[in-house]
């Protein structure tokens, strides 16, 4: 079986092809301004490189910050999920896992099975994410691979108080004016990211084995500061970019065997400045009547079945992202039509929330 996982990020977009367990294809790209073209952009250049077609493609399962907008995913799962499942794969001993992102941090705890147990996220501020340390790579001008190895290079830290990426800044600017070597604040705002990280793994309990995920698990000078402050050497993965991905394509294999595992609810919505209005369609409940595709006077819904799998309601790709301007919600459309998609669902698997 061929499944696929995306994992579009706030900066990049991962994605890798599995058939059975073995990986045939995977992508790394930055995000575009639109979520739904870079998906579609990252699954082309998947098929294109195992040289297969998007018909071979059994199941999808996109995750991260814009999974909800992968027009062509049977499902959704958390990011969060993922990179447990996708760690959990390559190093089953591991309980703790640090995935270092573009725009945030989370520490995570998981089982014996790669389920998560307890988690942490730090999607307050920028200190500490990806975004951070490109910020700081253009002030000290230098290229953004290389910080790492700068890093390594300097004996002397010079401590940074803050994270805070606009304090942080200038505090690099005035060292740079001090004539401070580049190796030495790089080295120092190292040393403070990796305390700030190892203070959110305490907060979920920090229990071997421990591993890092994300882009920034490439970055050898952090890595080898994490490792001190925690007092672990981390397992990483051969491209520790990918798990989150990979992790998706995990659940994908699954759930084209119809498990209706952690993956059955779905989410359609769009969660930013111009609404955060979600429908939820549970899969494992919906048997594919197709009464709310007639109930619904927006004509939000419809059906869709894959290699032989049942249909089952879906949102329309063009409703996606128009949900907040389309849908009234439950209480406003039962007022003005005798039935809505609740009212005639049976299987009650469809929901709505303002907060996803
Ligand atoms: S509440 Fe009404 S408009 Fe909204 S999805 Fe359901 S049937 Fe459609
Ligand atoms: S009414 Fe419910 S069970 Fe029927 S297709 Fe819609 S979501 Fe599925």
């Amino acid at each position: 079986m061929i499944a696929a996982g995306i994992d579009i990020g706030s900066r990049a977009t991962k994605a890798v092809l599995l058939n059975q367990a073995a990986v045939l294809s995977s992508v790394i790209m930055d995000t575009g301004p639109e979520s739904a073209r870079t998906s579609e952009a990252a699954m082309q250049a998947l098929l294109q490189r195992a040289g297969v077609s998007l018909g071979d493609v059994e199941y999808t399962v996109a995750t991260g910050y814009g999974r909800i907008l992968v027009p062509f995913a049977d499902e959704n799962v958390s990011e969060i999920s993922c990179h447990a499942r996708g760690v959990n794969h390559c190093f089953p001993t591991v309980r703790t896992i640090l995935d270092m992102g573009g725009q945030d941090c989370k520490a995570i705890r998981c089982d014996e099975k790669g389920t998560v147990v307890n988690f942490i996220m730090n999607d307050k501020c920028a200190g500490g994410t990806g975004r951070f340390l490109e910020i700081i790579a253009e002030v000290l001008e230098v290229p953004l691979s290389e910080i790492g190895e700068a890093a390594l290079g300097s004996h002397h830290d010079i401590p940074f108080n803050t994270i805070c990426a606009v304090f942080a800044k200038s505090e690099a600017i005035s060292c740079l004016r001090r004539g401070v070597p580049r190796g030495d604040i790089l080295s120092g705002l190292h040393e403070a990211i990796a305390t700030r990280s190892r203070n959110l793994l305490k907060r979920v309990g920090i229990e071997k084995d421990f591993s890092i995920s994300g882009g920034i698990a490439k970055n050898r000078g952090l890595v080898q500061k994490l490792a001190e402050k925690v007092g672990l050497e981390p397992l990483l993965a051969g491209d520790p970019q990918l798990m989150g991905a990979l992790g998706a394509a995990l659940f994908a294999r699954e759930g084209g065997r119809g498990s209706g595992g952690a993956g059955a609810r779905i989410h359609y919505g769009y969660a930013d400045a111009t609404g955060d209005y979600f429908i939820t369609i549970d899969r494992s409940r919906c048997d594919g009547c197709g009464e709310c595709v007639s109930a619904c006077p927006a004509g939000i819904f419809a059906l869709a079945g894959r290699n032989g799998a049942g249909p089952r309601a879906i949102v329309r790709g063009e409703a996606r992202k128009r949900l907040s301007a389309l849908c009234p919600g439950f209480g406003s459309c039962s007022r003005s039509v005798s039935a809505n998609c609740h009212s005639v669902c049976r299987a009650d698997a469809i929901s709505h929330s303002w907060d996803g």
